[in-house]
């Protein structure tokens, strides 16, 4: 399992949802305004959409699966530097 596949394979963008690729399938109930897409860098297509909420969301799961809370994920960013 490698977490760098992130940063190498998407890159993620901000979009009014009206442009969002695939509206219908958006788990979004609160109404916001815009939703963050995942562009692959292999197709240049949208792989993957959701809200900003979904996504603070998604973040703190994928950081929790990776065993890093938001405390000590901002300890390690100060330890790079
Ligand atoms: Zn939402």
């Amino acid at each position: 399992m490698t977490l760098g596949g992130f940063k190498s394979g998407f890159h993620a963008q901000k979009v009014p949802r009206s442009e969002a690729k695939w509206e219908q399938f958006l788990i979004c109930n609160h109404d916001c305004p815009d939703i963050i897409q995942l562009v692959s860098h292999v197709s240049g297509e949208v792989e993957f959409e959701l809200c900003l909420i979904e996504a603070a969301r998604m973040g703190k799961v994928l950081l929790e699966a990776a065993g890093v809370t938001c405390e000590n994920a901002s300890r390690t960013e100060e330890k790079h530097t």
